[in-house]
């Protein structure tokens, strides 16, 4: 990626490749009130889920893709988590 990201790319079900962050492996509980998409490493994109903090009582392990967290390549952040949040102001803002 341009924005110097570490990057996973997985083949999805579509055949499409998709940029994930290679530090963004999460484990993820589909739910309808979820509004977190991941990709399993089998290429299965799963959306409306939930992220959760251990394996117990996760559906599985996805990652968070790339656009997610870097909506524009010169405003990388480091952190996923900020990075949305930062994303989702800036949307706001622009409203
Ligand atoms: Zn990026």
């Amino acid at each position: 990626m341009s924005c110097g990201a570490d990057i996973i790319w997985i083949k999805t079900k579509s055949g499409k490749k998709m940029p994930c962050d290679f530090f963004g492996r999460q484990y993820f509980k589909r739910s309808d009130n979820g509004n977190r998409t991941v990709v399993t490493l089998q290429g299965e994109v799963v959306i409306k889920c939930i992220f959760v903090d251990t394996y117990d009582v996760a559906d599985g392990a996805g990652y968070v893709p790339h656009f997610v967290t870097c909506p524009n390549a010169a405003v990388h952040r480091k952190k996923p988590e900020k990075a949305e949040r930062a994303a989702q102001q800036a949307e706001q803002i622009s409203l």
